[in-house]
């Protein structure tokens, strides 16, 4: 387990704590999404269930995370497995189902350990592949009861960044790359697959510093899991992200950037996606010009193919403007954890 630093920890409890929690009992939502998985174009359904939330979130949680409001102190294991069925009645049978918890889906806090295993049935008896989010600490006394799912199972972990200074100062995670490392080996030896979300661009970082970094986890990560999925940011309600952006003091990513990032990694041996929320927006990673459009599609089509062509072709004349702003941005004298811009 990573080390934490308290002061940060209770800046982000302080302002999460300002917003109200749900007293819904079902699902929060389901949606469709497109990914290039396992070498083709797979149509995906995401479940967000509804659970008490995170446990890492009941100390104070991650600076970025806002699932707090979607989760219910209240609900129990009955209701979730109330939620499956729901969501089975209308969404009976398909090829990938995302299955995300507002947490851990292996936390025995959020989702009983009783009917951990017994919904991974359920869902399988539906759905060709299945794909569970889960911190790593949940995963190491589990994996061998999720044998018997090798092949059809694939277990996501938030790492971010595999930086330890990152994920002490910025982001508040609270493990560290050994912990992930760890829960992959397990994984792995099991026959379960490994999803690596990276954070692009966590507060106090400078635009060039958020590229080299989502770079570098990437190439550290590759070797640990077999997908990874970029996540730039999304400013979400209730963090600590946000209250730095209506200060002024937070510029999420150019989509420049992580067009430049997705470019880099081509040689990597294993498939690296965005599935870009808010894109285009002030509040998602944007390029802030006409062309947020065309760049954010392109970045979709992009992770629905594993079609480098959708990005290798983008140009416009906002490409100075992102040039400029990080050259303006490396000459400030501060340090990454220091780092305060915004252009907007
Ligand atoms: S990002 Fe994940 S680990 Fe962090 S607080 Fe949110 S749900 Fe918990």
């Amino acid at each position: 387990m990573n080390s934490i630093d308290l002061q940060f920890a209770g800046e982000i409890r302080e302002i999460r704590n300002r917003i109200g929690r749900s007293e819904r009992k079902d699902y929060v939502t389901t949606y469709n999404e497109k990914e290039f998985l396992n070498g083709r174009t797979r149509d995906e359904r995401v479940l967000i269930l509804r659970t008490r939330g995170c446990s890492w979130s009941y100390h104070s949680g991650c600076s970025m995370c806002g699932f707090w409001e979607d989760t219910n102190p209240e609900i129990n294991a009955n209701d979730i497995m109330k939620q499956v069925e729901d969501f089975l009645k209308d969404h009976n049978k398909g090829d990938v189902l995302k299955v995300f918890t507002s947490g851990s889906f292996f936390d025995p806090l959020e989702v009983s350990e009783e009917i951990q295993v017994p919904i991974i049935e359920k869902l399988l008896n539906h759905y060709n592949f299945l794909i569970v989010e889960s911190r790593p600490e949940y995963i190491i006394n589990k994996a061998e009861r999720l044998k018997q799912f090798a092949g059809k199972l694939q277990v996501a972990m938030g790492m971010e960044s595999t930086d330890p200074d990152v994920l002490k100062y910025l982001i508040n995670k609270n493990y560290n790359f050994e912990d992930f490392k760890r829960a992959s080996e397990t994984l792995h030896r099991n026959g379960i697959s490994v999803r690596a979300y990276l954070l692009m661009k966590p507060p106090f970082m400078k635009e060039q510093e958020a590229i080299d970094d989502t770079i570098k986890s990437a190439r550290d990560i590759s070797s640990f899991a077999d997908f990874i999925s970029i996540n730039p940011m999304n400013i979400q309600k209730g963090t600590l992200v946000e209250s730095l952006y209506k200060e002024g003091n937070y510029r999420p990513p150019w989509l420049w950037s992580v067009v430049e990032v997705l470019l880099s990694l081509r040689d990597i041996h294993i498939p690296v996606v965005s599935l870009i929320t808010g894109s285009g927006k002030s509040r998602g990673p944007h390029n802030g010009h006409s062309c947020d459009r065309i760049f954010s599609e392109s970045i979709r089509k992009y992770s629905e193919t594993g079609d480098f062509a959708y990005l290798e072709n983008l140009s416009c004349e906002c490409r100075e403007k992102w040039e400029s702003f990080k050259t303006e941005e490396n000459s400030l004298p501060i340090q990454i954890n220091e780092a305060v811009y915004n252009d907007f």
